[in-house]
């Protein structure tokens, strides 16, 4: 069988040592199988990536001994393509506009009646009417994927949705997501659909990222479902914490690779540093 697995750091902050245990968690797995290692930088955030964080992810990944196919895959010179997708779920009717500000989103949350959170939220088209006058008045929107018209359009194959993870295999749930946001008003992607759609045309057989985005999976296999994409196999690993036994943010800055390897450390501290303080999940 064939073994294709990516890295895909998005160039908004300097690499830590949670990226470095995901590229080499990569990186290893692929020499293992004998298969191919991937980088995509994941940059449609054109607000947040900066060139100097791309020109250091080549840097450090390099020191750490990663080696990978070129041309990387960048997301921003690929934006026309998402917008395409994006418009094959506009027109097949699966998408609809959310014009809510964050505060009435808030605020719905916050009247919902139980532990409702952004990511499972819910919303329903507006009337025709209505929305041609918001769209006129040039009022701001998101697209979100609506999931009783995925569920219409599936059948009975949206209850049947799995994906083969660590643990074998695991039906797949995307209603713990709610409606999510697939694109907002003149930013034609979301992380869900550029990444998604990269890894089946990049051919990637084994999705190798952390922990914090093993939840992820249960909606990426429905988009793959919904746009008749392939579908690889999951593997998670655990998160490395911090001194204060939280997950590391990207601006932490002592633990970045940089850092680190100014302060004259090697790949192979890196290494162990990770193992010490990979935290199984
Ligand atoms: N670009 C994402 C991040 O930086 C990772 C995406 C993925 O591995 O699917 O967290």
């Amino acid at each position: 069988m064939s073994f294709v697995t990516r890295f895909a750091p998005s160039p908004t902050g300097y690499l830590h040592l949670g990226h470095a245990l995901s590229a080499l968690t990569a990186f290893d797995a692929a020499r293992a199988a004998g298969g191919r290692f991937l980088l995509r930088i994941e940059d449609i955030d054109r607000g947040r990536a900066r060139p100097e964080f791309e020109a250091t992810i080549y840097e450090d990944l390099a020191w750490l001994g990663i080696e990978w196919e070129t041309p990387v895959r960048r997301q921003s010179e690929h934006m026309g393509e998402y917008t395409r997708v994006l418009d094959g779920l506009i027109e097949r009717g699966l998408l609809y506009r959310d014009f809510r500000t964050r505060r009435e989103i808030a605020d719905a949350i916050a009247s919902a009646p139980h532990g409702v959170n952004e990511d499972v939220f819910r919303g329903e088209a507006l009337a025709e009417a209505e929305e041609a006058e918001r769209l006129a008045a040039g009022e701001p929107f998101a697209w979100r994927l609506s999931l009783k018209k995925a569920r219409a359009a599936l059948g009975p194959a949206y209850f049947s949705l799995v994906f083969e993870g660590e643990t074998g295999v695991v039906r797949a749930d995307p209603e713990r997501h709610g409606d999510v946001v697939l694109a907002r008003k003149d930013f034609p992607t979301s992380y869900h659909l550029a990444s998604v759609w990269d890894d089946a045309l990049q051919g990637v057989t084994h999705v190798i990222r952390g922990d914090d985005l093993r939840e992820a999976a249960h909606l990426h296999v429905l988009l793959q479902r919904l746009l008749d994409l392939p579908r690889p196999i999951y593997r998670h690993h655990g998160l490395v914490l911090g001194e204060d036994g939280k997950r590391l943010a990207k601006r932490a800055t002592g633990v970045t690779l940089r850092a680190l390897r100014e302060r004259g450390k090697t790949p192979a501290d890196v290494r162990a540093m990770i193992r010490a303080s990979a935290h199984q999940g």
